[in-house]
């Protein structure tokens, strides 16, 4: 048997951390956590450091206290450090799991010193999806996607040659304001916002998943990550999560990857790609009724999806102030600072108003990303619907 693989994990202490760390508990045979980062949850991150023997643990903010750590583990702190875990010499591939456009960085460092990267992060697709697939070309390192739709592709694309693929259909549950009329949704609670019906998720995701962004922003990481125009993506609500995606090749026959909508079988299957092992969970019983039922998006009602769609349509700069506008008017319905609806005008207001340059370096998409976050905030600061 062979040697447990080494593997970084980036934004352990979140939801996709949390699916990463149920299948490393499952085949510790097979898996070894090198390297674990968090932002900031000091505690949470040394208690998996602690019961996975993790050598190496990052924080992006410094810690006030770090006597929690098992003096065997070697922490770091700071954006460079991250980039230098990314692309630790010892490390066989690296699970980007943080969230947010935070992730292009890492990311890009992984794939610059060759690392495999298993990748949940699609915010850093959507920034920088030119630049992290050249980066991947050219090192040879592959990305192998994580979330669960592009997952799903990956596993019915298999060996297909490219000019196979006519289209490729991601499911999408509708969250938990599916069923509301135009009417309802203007009374939506960031309570109600944060329940899911079927996904177990962290907040911003969540949260995304209500409006509809995170299908909007897989549209455009499944772009990238499988070379296909924005023409020949769809999208189709499929209410209880079970086909994750559809792929539909040239001769007319259509692929579809199911099972119960939970992260740890995309995470295992990227995870120990391409093996097959006994999964954390059990899969569906088809002796049980299954609900199989599928209708176009109600566009009308999420427009984060239809300016998402826009976006990927306009390419260049779009999809990053996309989101950037997101990512900052979520931050402030979290914040109570904004309501539900208010999040889609953000983002049309920042898209209409930015003046849409053609970053092309590391440098350039970060500088970009700033200007896109601070016209957002200016334009939540001053318009009327701001409560403080
Ligand atoms: P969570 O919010 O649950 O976790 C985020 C992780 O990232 C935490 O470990 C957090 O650390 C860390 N983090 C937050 N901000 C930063 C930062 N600025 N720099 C470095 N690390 C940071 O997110 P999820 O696990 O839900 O999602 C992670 C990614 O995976 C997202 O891109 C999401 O879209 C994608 N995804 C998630 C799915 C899910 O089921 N959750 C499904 C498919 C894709 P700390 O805890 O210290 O704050
Ligand atoms: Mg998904």
């Amino acid at each position: 048997m062979s040697d447990p693989k080494k593997f970084i994990l980036l934004g352990a202490t979140g939801s996709i951390g949390e699916s990463t760390l149920k299948v490393l508990r499952k085949h510790p045979d097979k898996l070894f956590l090198l390297g674990a980062s968090a932002h900031s949850q000091t505690e949470k991150l040394s208690d998996i450091t602690n019961e996975f023997k993790v050598p190496l643990a990052h924080l992006t903010k410094k810690p006030k206290d770090s006597t929690s750590f098992d003096p065997s583990t070697r922490l770091s702190h700071g954006e460079d450090a991250l980039a230098s875990l990314a692309s630790h010499p010892e490390a066989e591939f690296v699970v980007v799991a943080i969230v947010g456009a935070a992730g292009l960085r890492p990311t890009l460092a992984a794939l610059e010193a060759g690392k495999d990267v298993v990748l949940a992060n699609k915010e850093s697709l959507v920034v920088g999806g030119k630049l992290v697939t050249e980066t991947a070309l050219r090192s040879g390192a592959r990305i192998i996607p994580a979330d669960s739709e592009h997952n799903a592709v990956f596993q019915c694309i298999a060996d297909q040659p490219h000019r196979s693929v006519d289209s490729i259909i991601l499911t999408a549950s509708g969250g938990p304001f599916r069923d509301l009329t135009a009417e309802e949704l203007k009374g939506v609670t960031l309570e109600s916002a944060l329940q899911h019906p079927n996904w177990s998720m962290g907040p911003k995701v969540t949260i995304d998943s209500a409006t509809m962004a995170n299908k909007g922003l897989e549209l455009m990481e499944a772009h990238w990550l499988f070379g296909i125009p924005p023409s020949k993506l769809e999208v189709v609500i499929h209410p209880p999560s079970i086909i994750h995606a559809v792929v539909r090749f040239i001769d007319g026959c259509c692929l579809a990857q199911l099972s119960p909508p939970s992260m740890t079988f995309a995470m295992q299957n990227a995870l120990l790609h391409p093996h097959r092992f006994p999964g954390v969970e059990p899969s569906l019983d088809f002796a049980q009724p299954l609900d199989l039922t599928f209708h176009p998006p109600p566009l009308d009602r999420f427009p984060c999806l239809r300016h998402a769609m826009d976006a990927l349509k306009q390419g260049g700069s779009a999809p990053l102030v996309f989101n950037a506008a997101n990512e900052v008017a979520v931050e402030a319905f979290r914040l109570n600072r904004i309501g539900f609806l208010q999040i889609p005008h953000i983002i049309e207001e920042v898209m209409n108003n930015i003046d849409h340059s053609q970053p092309n370096t590391l440098d350039e998409l970060l500088s970009m990303d700033r200007n896109v976050r601070q016209l957002s905030h200016e334009y939540i600061r001053s318009s009327s619907f701001a409560s403080s």
